[in-house]
């Protein structure tokens, strides 16, 4: 039988948000660490930390799921890469069950949102989707006929590094690309907007919260857009634009049903969403552009902690956990 309470934790490229979450999807206890510019045995000590807070507050929960910003080998539960994070090539799923004494899973954090989103959220029952998670960076997660599409590396769909400014700006952590869609549309991106933008009208509520020493973060941004802030409102509109560029791509290589948008910046709904469909409407072929619907996450930003959960309950095949025999030779 699935365990009644699982422990569901997203690490992105900043922060971490973790959860205990139960058989019908609501979460009992959060956990928020801040993870960034952290090194590998610091951002473990974090993780381990974390899911040891939310046992705290459910003993009974007796496996964790993880999401995190890298390539992760299914079967192994092993890290290739991380554009984000230290955990290149670390034994991730087997490192994190020995120290917490706990089964783990693991896998790519836009993977695990497009889960959620699949099983309970705006994507549910469908077949073909697109999930676009707006953050530190933009991760994705491809959902073709009801199944999470991984190439045969077994990695993820790395949409927010497709190219729309050919020669534009050079893109973040250990992309060797430039003008990628996290260049332009990410958390990082709408920061820098907002910034250029409050730098020519310091007269605002955001140039104020600044001249108090606040941090410049996307959530403050999007607290005060929905505030009304106008310097505010357009840098989300401006990432918006050039999230519709993207969108459009991917509208006409997959024609999906739906284009789930996540991720910390979706929290400015259709603030953000509303500009990336008129741009999406404009430049997406027929007839994909014409039956697409572009929604926000169901589950908003916790939609990764919450499929890491499901992935943690679910226990899919393919995912065996460190100690289920057969597990060390599973195929990668
Ligand atoms: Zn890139």
């Amino acid at each position: 039988m699935p365990p009644r309470r699982v422990i569901g934790i997203d690490a992105g490229g900043t922060k971490l948000l973790g959860g205990v979450v139960d058989e019908t999807l609501d979460v009992h206890h959060r956990v928020h660490r801040r993870i960034l510019g952290l090194d590998q045995s610091e951002l473990l000590d974090a993780l381990v930390d974390a899911v040891e807070e939310a046992r705290t507050a459910a003993p009974d929960a007796e496996v964790v799921g993880f999401g995190i910003p890298a390539l992760v080998r299914p079967g192994t539960g092993s890290v290739m890469v991380s554009n984000h994070l230290p955990l290149d090539g670390v034994p991730f799923r087997d490192l994190m069950s020995e120290r917490l004494g706990l089964p783990v899973r693991v896998d790519n954090d836009s993977n695990v949102a497009m889960l959620a989103e699949h099983r309970a959220g705006v994507a549910r029952g469908i077949g073909d989707a697109v999930l676009l998670a707006l953050g530190t960076g933009i991760g994705g997660g491809l959902l073709l006929r009801g199944e999470i599409y991984r190439g045969w590396i077994m990695g993820g769909a790395e949409m927010g590094h497709m190219v729309v400014e050919m020669n534009g700006r050079p893109c973040q952590g250990n992309c060797p690309n430039w003008g990628c869609l996290e260049s332009v549309a990410s958390g990082s991106a709408l920061v820098r907007e907002a910034s250029l933008a409050v730098a020519r009208s310091p007269d605002t509520e955001l140039g104020r919260a600044l001249e108090e020493g606040r941090e410049l973060t996307g959530p403050m941004i999007t607290g005060l857009a929905r505030d009304g802030d106008p310097v505010a409102r357009g840098a989300i509109e401006v990432v918006g634009r050039a999230l519709g560029v993207g969108v459009a791509n991917l509208v006409n290589i997959f024609k999906p049903e739906v284009v789930v948008i996540g991720g910390g910046v979706s929290e400015a709904g259709d603030l953000l969403l509303d500009p990336a469909r008129e741009v999406m409407r404009r430049r997406a072929l027929r007839p994909g552009v014409d039956e697409v619907r572009v929604e926000a996450a169901a589950f908003g930003a916790e939609a990764g902690m919450i499929g890491a959960a499901i992935l943690a309950r679910e226990r899919p095949p393919g995912f065996p956990l460190a100690a289920e025999p057969g597990s060390s030779s599973a195929v990668a």
